[in-house]
């Protein structure tokens, strides 16, 4: 969690994952607010800009970052990550990294990281790395090469839920189509004992 403080009332505003709608960052300005307090300073045209939209995008990868940077500290001992580290993260995130094809989201670096987390400590032990800032870098090392099959085993996640999804719908449909096939079939049960009783 970040702190901020809202530019209108001053107050806090805690900014946290999942993104809850009750504040807005105004990039434009690089200012923060509460939702209320947006909506009652906002131009119409601001208001129009998707401002809470792009405030998820911004606030998964910030509080992403943060996360990554407490993890290193908690995890890799990291009393004090040098500059050219953050250098360093600045150029996955971009995909500017050497090697690397593609941009890495913050979330997804995190992500990574912390899914291996006991293959790197395995790692440490095996060649012997015991300094911080070694270990922040052979991680980043580790997680961008290992970011295609991430992504390959991402998709596959994500077509395996969106069978599930698949497979619950159609058994929805055809518990749906039971049902109507018995009524339908209790009616005609019904319909021909009338017709029964009307030919007696
Ligand atoms: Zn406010």
């Amino acid at each position: 969690m970040l702190i901020r403080h809202c530019a209108l009332c001053n107050k806090e505003i805690q900014v946290s994952l999942p993104y809850d709608n009750s504040y807005v960052y105004y990039k434009t300005k690089r200012k923060w607010y509460h939702a209320d307090c947006f909506i009652a300073v906002a131009t119409d045209r601001i208001l129009n800009g998707g401002w809470f939209g792009k405030t998820k995008d911004y606030v998964l990868q910030e509080v992403s970052k943060d996360n990554l940077y407490k993890f290193f500290v908690k995890h890799f001992q990291a009393e004090y990550v040098p500059p050219y580290i953050f250098k360093r993260l600045e150029n996955i995130y971009s995909g500017c990294e050497k090697g690397l094809t593609q941009p890495i989201p913050p979330h997804e670096l995190l992500d990574i990281i912390e899914r291996k987390e006991s293959y790197l400590d395995k790692q440490f032990i095996r060649k012997g790395i015991t300094d911080s800032t070694t270990k922040i870098n052979y991680a980043l090392t580790t997680a961008c090469g290992s970011y295609k099959s991430y992504k390959e085993w991402r998709a596959g996640i994500e077509a395996e839920q969106e069978a599930v999804k698949q497979s619950k719908a159609d058994q929805q449909y055809s518990a749906a189509f039971n049902r109507m096939t018995k009524t339908r079939s209790t009616e005609s049960k019904k319909e021909s004992m009338f017709i029964d009783l009307d030919d007696d």
